[in-house]
């Protein structure tokens, strides 16, 4: 198979994609449609490369970026019961949909997340968590293919989950689908709108953003920490530290990246001033 046959497009604009609603176009942007595509595209791009989920932790940069960006194709977008309690889910299938299908099938797991706009495989890779667990405990194993085009099946036991990360993102691998475990339970509706009414009322629903920007520190959290510092509602260019969670920093005014960027250091110089801790970023950069 030739490049040319793959769906290469270019000058994607990425502020489309992401969910700050900020970024550059990418001048090469590979949608791959089978793990054939996956393999090709990453022997042409050696390991240069970034990998687009639901665009829901990233700050991309204002300036086009000349790394290409690779994705997946909606092949990639399914749920497939394949016992009473096992799913296979795609890498590139909405948060949202499982939960609706969850709520059909009455299988409970995935509540926690509720209202988080991502996909699997980015939720996988970032090991996310909310309200007390994270995605990491229900899973069993991933479908991957590594950097260097190899695929393999890896058992949870083989990764290891940390905060917000993984080693599957520290080994730049692909997730083409995973498999969860699940447990029946009738009242999963309930429990699905309990967590999204507790979302909706404690981050910020209003503007776009990139949710948390900050990890939280040993014993604290970030949140309670940019607070203290009388940061709420501070605004740099387009960009403002949210009035409902400090720890969220809300595109206000077509934020540019420059803006947030210009806030997160304003925001970690006054957290290190007052209390003498750095803050480490949750949100991942995107450069040229
Ligand atoms: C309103 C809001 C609320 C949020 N709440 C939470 C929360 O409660 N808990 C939490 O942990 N996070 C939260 N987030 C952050 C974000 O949703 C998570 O980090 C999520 O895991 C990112 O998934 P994504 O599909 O959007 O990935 P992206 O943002 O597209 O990418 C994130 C990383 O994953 C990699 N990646 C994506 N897909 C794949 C794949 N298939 N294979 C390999 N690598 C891949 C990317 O290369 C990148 O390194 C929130 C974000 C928003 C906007």
């Amino acid at each position: 198979m030739s490049l040319r046959q793959l769906e290469v497009r270019q000058d994607i604009y990425l502020n489309k994609l992401t969910s700050f609603r900020i970024g550059g176009k990418a001048k090469l942007f590979f949608v791959v449609h089978s793990v054939d595509d996956i393999k090709l595209v990453l022997s042409k791009v050696s390991s240069k490369f970034y990998f687009l989920g639901g665009g829901s932790n990233l700050l991309v940069s204002d300036e086009d970026l000349s790394t290409p960006v690779i994705t997946l194709g909606k092949e990639f977008d399914y749920i497939k019961k394949l016992d009473e309690n096992i799913i296979e889910v795609g890498g590139a299938t909405p948060l949202s949909k499982v939960l609706n299908y969850t709520i059909k099938e009455k299988f409970c797991g995935f509540e926690n997340f509720s209202g988080v706009p991502a996909r699997i495989g980015g939720l996988l890779i970032m090991n996310a968590s909310s309200f007390g667990r994270s995605i990491s405990e229900i899973l069993e194993e991933v479908f991957v293919i590594d950097r260097c085009g190899n695929r393999g099946v890896i058992k949870k036991k083989d990764i290891s989950f940390g905060y917000r990360t993984s080693s599957l993102k520290e080994e730049r691998s692909i997730i083409i689908n995973a498999k969860f475990r699940l447990v029946k339970f009738d009242g999963i509706r309930e429990r699905v709108y309990f967590y999204l009414r507790k979302r909706f009322r404690e981050q910020d629903f209003d503007f776009p953003s990139a949710g948390c920007v900050f990890k939280n520190p040993k014993d604290f959290s970030a949140a309670y920490l940019i607070e203290q510092c009388g940061l709420k509602g501070f605004t740099y260019g387009g960009a403002q530290v949210s009035f409902k969670h400090a720890n969220f920093i809300v595109n206000r005014a077509n934020a540019k990246a420059k803006d947030v960027s210009g806030l997160i250091e304003i925001v970690k110089e006054k957290v290190y001033n007052k209390f003498g801790i750095v803050l480490e970023e949750e949100i991942e950069r995107w450069e040229i």
